[in-house]
């Protein structure tokens, strides 16, 4: 094992891949498995920090902290300060002051009629469009769901959230959850496979359109946090220990006026990972060596004359596969890679 940052790599013409910093050897097949990049930072004149860099010394000196983001790492980051320094108050920050949903707390059975009407609704889509995609996946929840959540368009920042409308929100999520009421993120995890084979037969264009208009709604909904967590951060929520603010955090000007105002301690950045393969400065070289080409959806493809020698694995393949950062979809990439290669050699 090699422990070093790779900056860069060359193909030996006839021989292999060598790597930046060298190891010595040369490799005949290479596995780019790099993972996510972290999360866009807004431009901002005060620093921002990344979760992993936040220390138990810096929480427990702060006294008011800010966090951007209301989805899951949001809610990692929140619990984990709350722990360590349980007189902090904590203001987040995103554009639709939205929780994640709750996850049962028994698992649910599929919903067999919801599976077939979506699976039928794609294999009769001679063309898949975002908007049909979304429509089908509307139709199918009106139809076979309990509950009210749908996929909706991803809205410009809304007005401040009324903490009693999140705390009810998660009142109803979390009674659901331990009633185990149907979740809709078992609903749109039940046709997973089915929404990743639509994803690949979509054009660029209409991968873009969803990304842009529904991935938010699609994540929010899809991404469930655990009962547990939900029940913590309700308990915070009534007890004003967490104040949620929405807010383009990419319209500068508001943001670093409402984060003077404020005075945070320090400000952390749990907004979504970037899909952009760039970001990542050894991709980014590949790209520019013509080795990798980037793929406006997401990660990267394979240049042709490379595509037996690199392979790509997880988040890089994002734009090919949309789900492909769980440690299933990672798995599920390695072996049928290797399993590509052991039988081209054989
Ligand atoms: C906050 C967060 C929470 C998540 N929670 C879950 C979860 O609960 N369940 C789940 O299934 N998935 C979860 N995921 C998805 C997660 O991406 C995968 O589970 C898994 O970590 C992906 O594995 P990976 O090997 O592709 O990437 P990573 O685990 O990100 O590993 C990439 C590795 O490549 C290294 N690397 C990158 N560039 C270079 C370079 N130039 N040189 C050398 N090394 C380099 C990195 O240091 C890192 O070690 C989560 C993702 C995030 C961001």
């Amino acid at each position: 094992m090699v422990d070093a940052k790779v900056s860069d790599m060359d193909v030996v013409q006839n021989k292999g891949v060598v790597l930046h910093p060298n190891t010595g050897d040369v490799y005949s097949h290479v596995f780019l498995a790099t993972g996510h990049n972290p999360p866009k930072r807004p431009k901002s004149r005060f620093p921002i920090l990344d979760p992993e860099s936040l220390t138990e010394k810096m929480v427990s000196k702060a006294s008011k902290v800010c966090v951007l983001g209301t989805s899951l790492t949001a809610i990692d980051a929140i619990l984990k300060i709350n722990k360590q320094n349980p007189n902090i108050e904590i203001h987040l920050i995103s554009r639709n002051g939205c929780f994640p949903k709750v996850q049962p707390l028994a698992s649910q059975a599929k919903n067999d009629s919801f599976v077939s009407f979506i699976k039928n609704g794609i294999g009769s889509m001679s063309n898949i469009t975002a908007e049909r995609l979304v429509c089908l996946l509307n139709d199918g929840l009106n139809e076979h769901y309990d509950g009210n959540e749908k996929i909706v368009v991803s809205h410009e920042a809304k007005k401040e959230p009324h903490i009693d409308e999140c705390i009810n929100n998660l009142e109803s999520d979390i009674s659901r959850s331990i009633y185990s009421e149907s979740c809709i993120s078992s609903y749109l995890d039940s046709v997973h496979e089915t929404f990743c084979d639509a994803w690949s037969n979509m054009s660029n264009k209409e991968k873009s359109l969803f990304m842009k208009k529904y991935n938010s709604s699609w994540m929010l909904n899809r991404h469930a946090m655990p009962l547990f967590n939900a029940i913590k951060i309700r308990n915070l929520l009534r007890f004003g220990k967490i104040k949620v603010s929405c807010m383009d955090i990419f319209h500068t000007e508001v943001f670093d006026g409402f984060i003077q105002k404020e005075g945070f301690d320090f400000i952390i950045n749990c907004t979504s990972p970037s899909y952009a393969a760039s970001d990542n400065t050894l991709i980014s070289n590949l790209i520019d060596k013509r080795i990798l080409k980037s793929d406006s959806n997401g990660g990267a493809l394979v240049e042709i004359e490379y595509e037996d020698t690199f392979y790509l694995v997880g988040q890089l393949n994002k734009g090919k596969n949309f789900y492909t950062a769980a440690i299933e979809a990672v798995t599920e990439s390695i072996r049928s890679n290797i399993n590509l290669l052991t039988e081209s050699s054989l």
